[in-house]
């Protein structure tokens, strides 16, 4: 921990990330990939995806599981990062998906994911994209309330088809984390209250249409203990347990995400510990388990790179740099802590002061950082790499104060190219039109 405050040291943050090293010849490196020669040639803002530690972090949860012997599907959460190489690499470690709009089925399909591997999870899925669902023939669509499951059933009907749904529960659980992500407790909008969703279960084994095979729940995201998972995982094993004693079939429970990771200082659990609490909780019933992790297996495989644009000198002194909340949101939507690492060599060795460091937007949220212990010599043109925020990152971008979506970068231990090209302000141009009337006349 660093003398000047609570936060982790430049040297806390490089040692607790294994893909991240520094040499004396070109700074800091990822898997390998000097970031000033990513910089050089795709510009910046840009975003740096890890293929080698998204493979090592999938595996290792997989692997969670099947020292407990657990058989479970894993649904990657892709709307934390969708990019097609993203879904490349987790398709060939395995991995299905959770979707959460027609958008990412389509994205889904497009990079070779089966509809076997296609959960649909969503507070409010169009008819559109129900029909679409229904038609590929996806896994399974977990149902958010009556209304929907009734639908459901109309249009799996008018299709022809057996909708393969899950009733989405909410079981009234603290996830203990910030209230913008928490999605369990009994006022979120998410799922059907639980203590409805018993009857309804049994109300819908009647409908032709729909094929109820069992029970889903996600509790929240960045949880950091065992004990909301303990007990959303045990709620949800007392239904099963009702809802067979009804004499209904439930083929499957679909546990959700939400496991944490380490931003700053937090103790985050491994997945050891979620394979533990899922096999305690839910083992023995004899279901079909599934999870749908986004943030754990995506945050840590990501940077943003950003240039200084300048240094303001005053109280406090503010470094200005090329990123903005546009780019990334979670700082301003969150008040979320990122890392924040030089790129130069020299600067590791630097003396260090307190830095409040912002993006160029007109808007007051637009900082990243607030009394960050940085290098002193900070100066126009350093790079800076903004860590873990492969997570809900490049996919909460907009085009705000007219900022293009900025590029993507793929390394890949030692190896790496540019999977999107900066978008240019002249793709925002060209996708608007001006009405007619609002031109002078012709002629
Ligand atoms: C967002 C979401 C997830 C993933 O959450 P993480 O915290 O990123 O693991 C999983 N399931 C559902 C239904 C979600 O909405």
């Amino acid at each position: 921990m660093n003398a000047l405050s609570s936060e982790p040291t430049l040297n806390d943050l490089l040692t607790s990330r294994p893909p991240l090293e520094v040499n004396a010849r070109d700074g800091l490196l990822f898997e390998g990939v000097p970031l000033h020669v990513i910089a050089a040639v795709a510009g910046t803002p840009c975003w740096i995806t890890g293929a080698g530690t998204l493979r090592r972090r999938a595996n290792a949860l997989k692997a969670a599981f099947e020292a407990r012997n657990l058989p479970v599907h894993f649904h990657f959460a892709m709307k934390s990062q969708d990019h097609q190489a993203t879904l490349t690499i987790l398709r060939e470690c395995g991995y299905g998906v959770d979707i959460v709009s027609g958008g990412e089925m389509t994205r889904a399909l497009h990079a070779g994911i089966k509809p076997n591997g296609i959960v649909f999870s969503g507070v409010g899925k169009s008819d559109l994209e129900l029909r679409a669902a229904v038609e590929h023939g996806i896994r399974q669509i977990n149902v958010e309330s009556v209304e929907e499951l009734y639908r459901l059933n109309d249009i799996a009907q008018a299709c022809g088809k057996i909708a393969p749904a899950a009733l989405r529960v909410n079981p009234d659980v603290d996830a203990q984390t910030h209230d913008k992500i928490s999605t369990g407790r009994a006022g979120d909008k998410f799922g059907i209250e639980h203590r409805r969703a018993v009857k309804l279960y049994a109300e819908a084994a009647a409908l032709e249409h729909v094929e109820l095979v069992g029970l889903a729940v996600h509790l929240g995201s960045q949880m950091l203990t065992a004990e909301p998972f303990r007990q959303g995982y045990s709620r949800l094993a007392d239904m099963v347990r009702e809802i067979r004693a009804l004499g209904h079939t439930v083929k499957t429970v679909d546990c959700g995400g939400g496991l944490g990771i380490r931003y700053q200082d937090e103790i985050a659990p491994p997945p050891e510990m979620l394979a533990g609490v899922i096999a305690e909780s839910l083992g023995d019933l004899g279901v079909e388990l599934s999870i749908e992790p986004g943030r754990w297996l995506s945050a840590p495989t990501g940077i943003l790179l950003s240039r200084v644009i300048e240094t303001k000198a005053g109280n406090p002194d503010f470094v200005v740099i090329d990123a903005a909340m546009n780019d990334l949101a979670r700082p301003a939507l969150y008040d979320s802590w990122h890392g924040i690492l030089p790129v130069a060599p020299a600067a590791f060795n630097d003396a260090l002061k307190p830095w409040d460091v912002v993006g160029p937007v007109c808007e007051s949220s637009d900082i990243f950082a607030k009394d960050r212990v940085l290098p002193a010599s900070l100066k126009r043109g350093d790079l800076v790499a903004l860590l873990d925020t492969g997570a809900y990152g490049s996919v909460m971008s907009s085009t705000y104060n007219s900022r293009p979506f900025a590029a993507q970068v793929l390394v890949d231990n030692g190896r790496w190219e540019i999977i999107r090209q900066r978008q240019s302000v002249q793709d925002l141009i060209a996708a608007e039109t001006i009405p007619d009337w609002l031109l002078p006349a012709h002629g």
